[in-house]
């Protein structure tokens, strides 16, 4: 029974409010965009990306974005410091880590790595860093 093609039912699926796409695109023929219906029935115009992350359906523009977003996803974290075993996502977060070792600025807050060179320094931002996490993502889907 469940034996057909997931990708292909995740997309029927997705595309099950034709009648909305079909009035949005109507009124906008003109303009190259797409319109991307959430499962909720809420719909956003989009440039147009042709990588799609199958886990939560985010456009990308390459395949390189792509990939690094779908580690959001599986969790992995291919970049470990050699130094102190703390894993990244991205090689530039793992090279902008390493200064910490380098005994400039050997403390770092863990939230948005952040280097401070005494501890009181760095206890003073954590203080309020409770909402810079954001800062460093992409923005392109924070769910
Ligand atoms: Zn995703
Ligand atoms: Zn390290
Ligand atoms: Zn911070």
């Amino acid at each position: 029974m469940a034996q057909g093609h997931r990708k292909d039912s995740d997309k029927s699926r997705n595309r099950k409010d034709d009648d909305t796409l079909a009035e949005a695109s109507h009124s906008k023929k003109t303009v190259k965009k797409v319109v991307v219906v959430e499962q909720n029935g809420s719909f956003q115009v989009k440039i147009p990306k042709n990588f799609i992350c199958e886990h939560c359906f985010g456009a990308f523009r390459s395949s390189y974005h792509l990939k690094r977003h779908v580690l959001i996803h599986t969790g992995e974290k291919p970049f470990e410091c050699d130094v102190c075993d703390m894993r990244f996502i991205q090689k530039y977060h793992l090279e902008r880590h390493k200064r910490v070792h380098s005994g400039e600025k050997p403390y770092q807050c863990e939230r948005c790595h952040q280097c401070f060179s005494r501890t009181d320094r760095l206890l003073r931002h954590k203080r309020m860093c409770q909402g810079c996490q954001s800062k460093t993502s992409d923005g392109q889907f924070s769910l």
